[in-house]
């Protein structure tokens, strides 16, 4: 295939109108398909349905430890919980506190918190002048939305192939004390799917922060979501290797159940320092009198233990696969060698990131609306919805059946060839 950049002006009108023909059937399809939301579908949700036969008006509502669910206690959660998702998040169980269904609500917590009480006895945030974090572009929105809700200085740090460039990283946080925090997504990051080095997550845990209120916030939102049981990611414990490094108290850890269990009846949790854990739950003893403990001993017994967990895990790949495979291969088939546009194949995960030529994105997210497919607004993946080169746009191919991915992709790419057409046409 010829790329459009060495195509004459002939040339390049002469494709446009074929395209244009073929666009226009596809709207006249009235299709109403949806790639914007990273949602697990009906069949994913479906395999969890056995969660709910665990717990019946005859059941034992006990912990292993003889506490009974339905009453108060277990603050930061029933052992055998913290134990599961202690071992989901491959830290030690002291390490951790569960909490409610949304782990975006525990970081938000975990903010605001900072914001009013410090971290761990310094200056609360609000009393500073400036208050600074780290964004690895592109991320996800709703992390940048926590920050701007908070009044906190965005700064877009490139997110490259193996973490984010920690060159910047390293010269930001060991020199500027307003840099209080970075937003990390280590495994299978929303949304280019990528894995943290062993090398990028030893070069953080070795940072010698300005501020010694500085947090890692690192959002294992993905880490036991393979999409292939012969290419599962590793990655380096960031717990283990700041303890190693002298910087125990360095990083939160988030990570939930959302997309094993249930998006709106899951189990998040949290995983830090012994230290942290102490000073956090002063608050959490003030904030509420405990999470939804029957929810936490159903999980448990549902998966029994991780191996129960990661062989649910499996189902879910076999259901998801075929989804990222019709947008991949439609990508490789219309679009390889274009030169018009990039992208990652990730192995895990929720999303695909497609890179169009600069200055696109928001045209064909808006094109391929008015042919029935609503993506991810362009810009969202940036601090403030504001990418700089107007290029990055966010697929989401869980919600939809095969079939629709299929007939979507197809309409992107039109989209894709479109809109770079008109860009070298000028
Ligand atoms: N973190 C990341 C990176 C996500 O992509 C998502 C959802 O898409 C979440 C967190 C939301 O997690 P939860 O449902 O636990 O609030």
């Amino acid at each position: 295939m010829k790329k459009y950049k060495d195509m004459s002006k002939d040339e390049l009108l002469t494709l446009k109108a074929a395209l244009l023909e073929e666009y226009k059937e596809e709207q006249a399809k009235g299709l109403s398909l949806n790639m914007a939301r990273g949602k697990p579908g009906f069949s994913q949700l479906a395999l969890s349905m056995g969660m709910l036969d665990e717990i019946n008006s005859s059941s034992d509502m006990r912990t292993l430890l003889g506490n009974d669910t339905r009453n108060y206690g277990d603050l930061d959660g029933i052992g055998e919980c913290r134990q599961l998702m202690a071992d989901m998040m491959e830290v030690k169980k002291e390490n951790i506190i569960v909490y409610g269904n949304s782990s975006l609500n525990v970081m938000y917590d975990t903010v605001s918190r900072s914001m009013t009480h410090g971290v761990n006895g310094s200056t609360p945030w609000c009393k500073l002048d400036k208050v600074k974090f780290l964004c690895p572009v592109p991320g996800y929105d709703r992390h940048f939305k926590i920050t701007e809700f908070f009044g906190i200085e965005m700064i877009n740090i490139p997110l490259l192939e193996d973490g984010p460039d920690m060159d910047l990283v390293e010269e930001y946080v060991n020199n500027d004390p307003a840099v209080k925090g970075i937003w990390c997504v280590p495994k299978y990051s929303n949304p280019t799917g990528i894995v943290y080095s062993d090398e990028v997550v030893r070069r953080f845990a070795v940072l010698k922060p300005a501020a010694e209120d500085f947090r890692i916030f690192w959002d294992n939102a993905y880490c036991i979501h393979h999409l292939y049981k012969d290419k599962q990611a590793e990655i380096l414990n960031i717990l283990d290797e700041c303890e190693k490094a002298g910087n125990p108290d360095m990083v939160y850890m988030f990570a939930s159940t959302s997309k094993i269990t249930f998006p709106g009846s899951g189990i998040a949790a949290l995983a830090t320092s012994p230290r942290n854990v102490e000073f956090i739950k002063k608050q959490l003893t003030v904030q509420t009198i405990g999470h939804d403990k029957i929810n936490q001993l159903r999980h448990t017994r549902f998966f029994k233990n991780i191996d129960g967990m990661k062989a649910h895990m499996d189902k879910h790949a076999d259901i998801l696969r075929p989804k990222f495979e019709a947008v991949l291969n439609e990508f490789d088939k219309e679009l390889a060698g274009l030169e018009i546009g990039s992208w990652i194949r990730p192995v895990g995960g929720y999303f695909i990131s497609f890179d169009a030529l600069e200055g696109c994105a928001k045209k064909i997210v808006a094109m391929c609306k008015d042919a029935g497919v609503v993506l991810t607004g362009a810009g969202a993946t940036f601090p403030y919805g504001k990418d700089p080169k107007d290029s990055n746009i966010r697929i989401a191919p869980s919600f939809p059946s095969v079939e629709e991915m299929e007939a979507a992709s197809k309409i992107f790419v039109l989209c894709v060839k479109l809109v770079s057409i008109d860009k070298y046409l000028g």
